[in-house]
């Protein structure tokens, strides 16, 4: 089990960011954590070793990364994943068949396929509801809940869940309070301070922030959970490879330069995209129009990059994502460089239709992935793709 040390707790969120869990290297003092590219170590005799026996047990690349994003998040432990959908997967294999959750009903569409197509089958139970609205949450909550899961803002309808308030439903009902942070990063929301047991990370997005790996991560300061955790990765043994590690170590080292500039361009982006003819409605956390701006300001210290956009036709959306040149059509968000998503086609088409359309998760809504580029040039290729000349 990987601890983040006190020193390291004790730090500004940049200072974690660059040193926090990265040990010099014993060899040769390498100042970066090296690429550990093996699958078990020497033994000296029978049961004398370094701690190190088998790499999908333990392994120091992985390890690194482990305490640096659990230090990120305030935690202590933290756990690497083969992707967020594993770490998903992990988090659920805490409960047992019979169990009930209630989840956000706008979670990542691949969560919601997970839950609906793999868990119910194995006999675990889900109650899908509105993960702003605290009131549903708990009125959700049976005598066989054990798990409360939100994502929050949501993706992609950017709808925040009250961690506090749900934390406290949760810990009412004694069920654990299981937090997607993927879209807010640590950088501006960190829900083990607001009561949460779990976060939860897509690293493959703002973590590793340069779309050149998959992976996932789960944070949590309570040592039991630890426990158990340690012990599902490494039975179920769904590890992510030290590249990819080295990778998304490589990327948290500049989250905070990053998330800075994610959310500079995406608050000027919505803004200007709020003012469009073509646009009905902008859904950005950060504008005072959205409907939870001032929970939003209460938890989160910036708003970042993500922005949806109803573009109230089918046709036009298609054109719109079809036409931008800086932003690349392509699914997953969260790197450097600017991208355009259909959810109801891409990253949702596995989300009932029903479902969709009760959330206002329409066809003819558009998501944005703001990148770190010039928002000169980016408002610019917006405006093309708009049609405005
Ligand atoms: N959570 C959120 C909010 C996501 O957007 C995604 C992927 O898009 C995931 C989890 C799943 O992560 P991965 O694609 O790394 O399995």
């Amino acid at each position: 089990m990987t601890r983040v040390s006190e020193p390291d707790l004790a730090r500004r969120f940049a200072t974690r960011a660059v040193h926090a869990g990265q040990l010099a290297d014993p060899l040769s003092g390498a100042v970066m954590t090296p690429i550990y590219q093996t699958s078990t170590y020497i033994q000296e005799g029978l049961g004398k070793h370094k701690g190190y026996e088998y790499a999908r047990t333990r392994n120091p690349t992985r390890e690194a990364l482990e305490r640096n994003v659990a230090a990120l998040e305030g935690g202590r432990h933290g756990f690497a994943f083969g992707s967020g959908l594993a770490a998903l997967d992990a988090v659920l294999k805490l409960l047992s068949a019979g169990d009930h959750v209630v989840s956000g009903e706008n979670v990542y569409g691949g969560s919601h396929r997970q839950m609906t197509h793999i868990w119910e089958r194995l006999g675990l139970a889900f109650t899908f509801v509105d993960g702003g609205d605290t009131t549903a949450v708990a009125a959700a909550v049976t005598p066989r809940t054990k798990m409360v899961y939100a994502e929050t803002p949501t993706n992609p309808m950017m709808r925040l869940c009250d961690l506090a308030a749900t934390g406290d439903v949760a810990r009412k009902a004694g069920a654990l309070f299981v937090v997607d942070n993927t879209f807010a990063t640590p950088f501006f929301q960190q829900p083990l301070q607001f009561g949460a047991d779990i976060v939860l990370h897509s690293t493959t997005k703002y973590l590793n922030g340069h779309s050149d790996m998959v992976g996932g991560l789960l944070v949590t300061s309570t040592d039991e959970l630890a426990e158990r955790l340690g012990f599902i990765q490494n039975s179920s043994g769904a590890v992510p490879g030290p590249f990819d590690c080295w990778l998304a170590l490589r990327g948290t080292k500049t989250l905070a330069l990053r998330m800075r500039q994610h959310d500079a361009n995406g608050r000027r982006i919505a803004e200007w995209v709020s003012t469009h003819p073509r646009v009905e409605r902008v859904y950005y956390p950060g504008l005072p129009s959205h409907p939870q701006h001032e929970l939003a300001r209460r938890q989160m210290k910036g708003f970042g990059g993500m922005i949806s956009l109803e573009l109230g036709d089918v046709g036009f959306a298609r054109r719109f994502v079809e036409r931008t040149k800086i932003f690349a059509l392509a699914e997953s968000l969260g790197g450097v460089e600017s991208l355009v998503g259909h959810p109801a086609s891409m990253t949702h088409a596995s989300v009932p239709r029903e479902l969709r359309e009760k959330m206002g998760l329409t066809d003819s809504l558009v998501r944005l992935s703001v990148g770190i580029e010039d928002v000169e040039d980016l408002i610019a290729d917006l405006s093309q793709a708009l049609g405005d000349d």
